[in-house]
């Protein structure tokens, strides 16, 4: 069972990130804190987030975006000040942007838009974190590897899949496919990388899920609400054998 101390969200604001910052403090033995980062904290696309915090004092937001190294420094400052000397347990990287478009209409600046956030953000925000991750690594009593002792979640996509191509007939949107297989490979990396630290690290495949993004490519199946319960319970369950795979929100393994 996923039992952490700390945890942090990016794009926590609406979507999948909101509702798994709902999820994990409603949790009987909830996070002490709970790291809720959005781009715009004072935008009216932050409201639910918001009501959410004035509800549980775990939560704690702040200004982050992914695609601004300076913002990403400053957020690692705050929850390392927040922390007082403690690890940050769990790491997800949930923010991402997608620009639809055909293969043959494709631009470079929407290319380079979409890495910057979804697989550039992703890494730089992990480098960040990264002291805080080890150190919730080292101050753990638990033997081998978990996410509630210290782990990188990279939310992915099947749509990144080379061999499945999710959705494929629902839309080319090549910048966002090529951004999450990047993505998957910078998991595997980080997991071989961070072995020695004992921090998991996976790549997340969220399911076809009713949010902004997900209703945009068609009819999603999966209520927020039953993709996140059942990812959390997943986390829950990955072990060292897990390290550097890629699963879905069940926890069933994805082809890369
Ligand atoms: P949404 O579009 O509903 O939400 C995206 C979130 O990311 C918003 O909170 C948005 O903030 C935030 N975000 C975007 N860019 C940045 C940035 N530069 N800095 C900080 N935050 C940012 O998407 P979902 O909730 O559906 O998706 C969440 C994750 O799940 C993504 O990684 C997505 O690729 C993945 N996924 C989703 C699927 C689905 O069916 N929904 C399927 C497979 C994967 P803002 O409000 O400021 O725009």
């Amino acid at each position: 069972m996923l039992n952490v101390r700390s945890a942090l969200v990016t794009g926590s604001n609406r979507g999948i990130g909101l509702e798994l910052v709902r999820q994990l403090v409603g949790k009987n033995n909830g996070p002490e804190w709970v790291f809720a980062t959005c781009r715009d904290p004072e935008g009216p696309r932050a409201q639910d987030l918001k009501n959410l915090a004035a509800k549980y004092r775990s939560v704690k937001i702040l200004p982050m975006d992914t695609s601004d190294p300076s913002s990403i420094k400053t957020a690692a400052a705050k929850v390392t000040e927040k922390l007082q000397g403690a690890g940050l347990n769990l790491l997800i990287n949930n923010a991402a942007i997608v620009r639809p478009n055909t293969l043959e209409l494709e631009t470079a600046e929407d290319m380079a838009e979409v890495y910057k956030t979804n697989l550039i953000g992703s890494m730089v925000v992990t480098q960040a974190f990264l002291p805080l991750l080890r150190k919730a690594s080292q101050e753990s009593p638990q033997k081998g590897m978990s996410c509630s002792k210290a782990a990188i979640v990279n939310v992915s996509s099947e749509a990144g899949s080379i061999t499945s191509l999710l959705a494929w007939e629902h839309g080319h949107v090549i910048n966002y496919r090529c951004s999450k297989a990047a993505l998957n490979m910078l998991t595997r990396c980080q997991s071989l990388g961070f072995a020695e630290d004992e921090i998991l690290c996976i790549a997340l495949h969220p399911g076809w899920v009713q949010t902004d993004m997900g209703n945009a490519a068609g009819p999603a199946p999966l209520t927020v609400d039953a993709s996140v319960g059942a990812a959390l319970n997943t986390l829950g369950r990955l072990t060292e054998k897990d390290n550097g795979t890629f699963v879905n929100w069940e926890g069933a393994a994805v082809p890369w």
